[in-house]
């Protein structure tokens, strides 16, 4: 890495997360995540496809028994409508009563997260609470406290470590500001 920027893929993107300081975050966030769940058993909801990272590496962080479960939504963006958001893969288990855990890449508007908890919260679990690596001004609008946050960051889009632009870039290791050039 030079200039706090990065060549993968032959292109210069500005690094706002390295994956040192990644893995040093998650290993502390999932430190506090398994203090609060023990003895729990929780299920940990990976968001896909943006998730896959941060949730690969959170579960593995997290030194206590869990299980492990899949969803992933669509929205449809780009219309004037914009808003409209479909399940696309439910879970698998059954959670009523379970401690439910969402792990979430990125809150912007919060739309996205809000559909989710609320399919979430109609099967009844025991508990619900959201995690997400990064949470960007405005996110509060998804009127749910998100419980553990990686960092907040401003409105700037930003790609690497699952999060794409155009289906591309979610290999890279680290968080980089996306910017055409
Ligand atoms: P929301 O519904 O909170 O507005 O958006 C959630 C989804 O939009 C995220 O799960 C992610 O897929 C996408 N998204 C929002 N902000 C960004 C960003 O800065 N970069 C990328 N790559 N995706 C984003």
């Amino acid at each position: 890495m030079k200039n706090n920027t990065s060549n993968f893929h032959n292109i210069r993107f500005k690094t706002l997360f390295s994956e040192e300081m990644i893995s040093a975050r998650v290993k502390e966030l999932g430190l506090q995540i398994a203090n609060d769940y023990v003895e729990r058993n929780p299920i940990f909801v990976c968001i896909l496809r943006g998730g896959i990272y941060f949730f690969s590496d959170l579960t593995k962080a997290v030194p206590i028994p869990i299980e492990l479960d899949f969803m992933q939504a669509k929205s449809y963006v780009g219309t004037e409508s914009s808003g409209n958001i479909e399940l696309i893969k439910d879970l698998d288990s059954d959670i009523s009563g379970r401690d439910v855990l969402i792990v979430e890449d990125i809150v912007d508007t919060g739309r996205t997260l809000k559909f989710l908890i609320s399919h979430i919260l109609s099967k009844k679990p025991k508990s619900l609470e959201v995690a997400a690596l990064l949470f960007k001004e405005g996110g509060e609008a998804v009127g749910y406290p998100i419980k553990y946050i990686g960092w907040k960051i401003g409105k700037e889009f930003v790609i690497g470590y699952g999060l794409d632009y155009d289906g591309k870039f979610r290999n890279l290791p680290g968080v980089f500001l996306y910017s055409e050039e």
